[in-house]
């Protein structure tokens, strides 16, 4: 059976979810209605069993498929929601299909950025560009700007480490040698190394990954300062008047990322650990118990400008706010701050050499 809630009550009109109130708007009428989400109690989920059980379903009635031909990108609809264009690449070879078994998301994190204010947000950062041309700063975007819901998988694991290492303390050794036919002391750096090994545990929780190769990485690293706290039950409707991906990478794909993420943690942590001046020859040995996960789904802001005949792209977190993107270097303004650089050492050198240091 076909959900009805995302239609105006009042008028028959197609109601979106509005982030500025939280609550189902009508495009028409301005009708509002509050969408149902009761107690969300955040349940992770083992990762063994996932694999075990093979895909399940998203509640396919209240959601279309649509995959793009062009990009590869498989975008999720809610049901009532027209699509004859890939959001990610603009291509009509689009087709619309059952929804394959998949594990569909547990929780979401709702836009609470509008579009308006994403806006606003990205006029401000792109003005605050130091290198960006002048001219920029007042261009306008052509892109729509899209309210993507970014399939994420994240990970809890208690690790289980082992290390060994030597460590590496400084001693110095007064020499003494000459100069211009002055003999003068000085210090000599010299380093004593020792065998070291030992157990660290540490308990990862909510390692967030993304699980999508669609959209650009670099910059999705650098604005997915999500505050999960704020995760709620997955319910179709707050896709309506936005849309989702559907995951690309799997959730062992997933995993493989989030171990190196944790490894990378355990290697700086365990430095830390071993302390001394420098480490050496460090080998960590690593169990990953209770590994749990969770799909969820992380509000972002896409689009892209136009400027000098190339495209730049850029995403705002819907949550946060935070923005991040490409912008091209004005050739004139790097000119002036090297020079600008360049007179700084030049006055100071001046100075120090004119005994005013
Ligand atoms: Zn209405
Ligand atoms: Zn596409």
């Amino acid at each position: 059976m076909k959900t009805k809630v995302n239609m105006c009550p009042t008028c028959g009109g197609k109601m979106d979810y509005d982030p500025a109130s939280g609550v189902l708007k009508c495009q028409y009428c301005n009708n509002t209605k509050e969408i149902e989400v009761g107690e969300t109690e955040i349940i992770e989920n083992p990762f063994n069993d996932a694999l075990a059980e093979g895909a399940r379903s998203w509640s396919d009635d209240d959601i279309k498929v649509v995959t793009c031909k062009n990009c590869g990108a498989e975008l999720i609809f809610e049901s009532h929601t027209k699509a004859q264009f890939c959001n990610y690449c603009g291509s009509s070879h689009v087709s619309e299909h059952a929804p394959e078994k998949t594990i569909p998301p547990g929780y979401l994190i709702p836009f609470s950025i509008d579009e308006k204010s994403a806006f606003e947000r990205f006029k401000t950062w792109i003005g605050k560009r130091w290198f960006a041309p002048n001219a920029l700063k007042t261009a306008h975007r052509n892109d729509r700007i899209l309210g993507t819901y970014i399939p994420f998988w994240t990970f809890d694991t208690q690790t289980f480490n082992r290390y060994t290492a030597e460590r590496g303390d400084y001693y110095y050794v007064t020499k003494t040698r000459t100069v211009n036919g002055k003999t003068e002391t000085y210090q000599e750096r010299h380093t004593r190394w020792m065998p070291v090994s030992g157990h660290y545990n540490r308990f990862f929780d909510d390692v967030l990954i993304s699980a999508s190769n669609k959209v650009d990485q670099k910059t999705l690293d650098k604005i997915d300062d999500f505050n999960l706290d704020a995760l709620i039950t997955y319910k179709p409707d707050f896709l309506s008047g936005f849309f989702a991906e559907r995951y690309s990478v799997s959730l062992e794909d997933g995993w493989i990322i989030g171990k190196q993420v944790i490894d990378n943690h355990l290697k700086a942590e365990v430095r830390r650990e071993i302390g001394g001046d420098e480490v050496r020859f460090l080998r960590i040995e690593s169990h990953y118990d209770d590994l749990m996960y969770k799909h969820i789904l992380c509000p972002v802001w896409i689009s892209s400008y136009k400027f000098n005949g190339k495209t730049y792209n850029f995403m705002i977190n819907g949550q946060t706010g935070k923005v991040e993107g490409d912008f091209p270097k004005s050739g004139v303004k790097i000119g002036l701050a090297i020079l600008a650089g360049v007179i700084i050492i030049g006055v100071m050198y001046l100075l120090i050499s004119n005994g005013n240091f």
